[in-house]
């Protein structure tokens, strides 16, 4: 059976400063899921969490409290409506939520190269694909040492455009290596994390570095990993990216149905 094209697991709404959109509410997302088909539609919103020291000044006024305030979720039906967050990762043990709150969501996005934000994730010496490619792999290890409820983690969005947005994002994925990524995504797929696939990433132009944006999740697919389709939609607008790119996208890395990473 074909890789299931009915689920959105990152989802931001408007309480995410990076959306503020005024019509990207619970509702309307509820609502295209439902038009689409969806059996599970997350919500997750940037988060830093009070309790985890370190958040920069745009991270900081998105807490626990904020974030909450889109609950509770409307119940319905057909889609599963799921609670959870995207929140960020440093390096070592600074993710910004702690461990007194995983309980408090469903679902626990964590982005690995949220490159942009120098000085906070990546440090300012890291000027070149080659470093940058070899500090994606060094915080995946890293992020794989933690003790996370991995049952409900998504590693998100790998082949993300602001991975290095000064320079080449193809150049830095095909640099990754390959023996140290295989072996942390061996990992993933023991402790049972998601691999996001984020419709987002595989915008205008991906084709023609098709290899670099699908080989970390070839390689992660041949080390056992599951997966997860998403939108990572700060307008309603982008919620079409699932509908519109998951199916090409699954199968050009050939995924079936029991690739699927499945949220208990
Ligand atoms: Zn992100
Ligand atoms: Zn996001």
């Amino acid at each position: 059976m074909a890789f299931p094209i009915n689920h959105d697991m990152h989802c931001h709404t408007y309480l995410s400063d990076c959306s503020r959109h005024p019509q990207q509410t619970v509702e309307n997302i509820l609502a295209h899921a439902k038009k689409h088909g969806f059996k599970l539609q997350c919500i997750t919103d940037h988060l830093w969490d009070r309790m985890a020291p370190g958040a920069s000044n745009w991270y900081k006024p998105q807490d626990i409290e904020h974030i909450k305030k889109n609950l509770p979720l409307p119940e319905d039906d057909e889609v599963r409506l799921v609670f959870g967050c995207e929140t960020e990762y440093c390096g070592g043990d600074k993710l910004g939520l702690n461990a007194a709150n995983y309980d408090q969501f469903d679902f626990i996005v964590i982005p690995p190269n949220h490159f942009h934000m120098k000085g906070l994730v990546r440090p300012h010496e890291y000027t070149t694909e080659e470093m940058v490619a070899d500090l994606l792999v060094e915080r995946l290890e890293q992020l794989s040492e933690l003790d996370l409820p991995w049952h409900k983690v998504g590693i998100a969005h790998l082949n993300c455009g602001l991975t290095f947005k000064e320079g080449s994002n193809a150049k830095v994925f095909r640099l990754v290596d390959e023996k140290r990524y295989r072996a942390v995504m061996k990992k993933f797929a023991e402790l049972g994390a998601g691999i996001e696939i984020n419709c987002a990433c595989f915008g205008a132009g991906w084709r023609e570095e098709e290899d670099a944006h699908l080989r970390l999740f070839r390689l992660a697919k041949e080390e056992g990993c599951k997966f997860y389709l998403a939108t990572d939609a700060h307008t309603p607008e982008e919620l079409n990216c699932v509908p519109e790119r998951g199916g090409l996208i699954c199968e050009l890395l050939g995924l079936d149905e029991e690739d699927q990473f499945i949220l208990t």
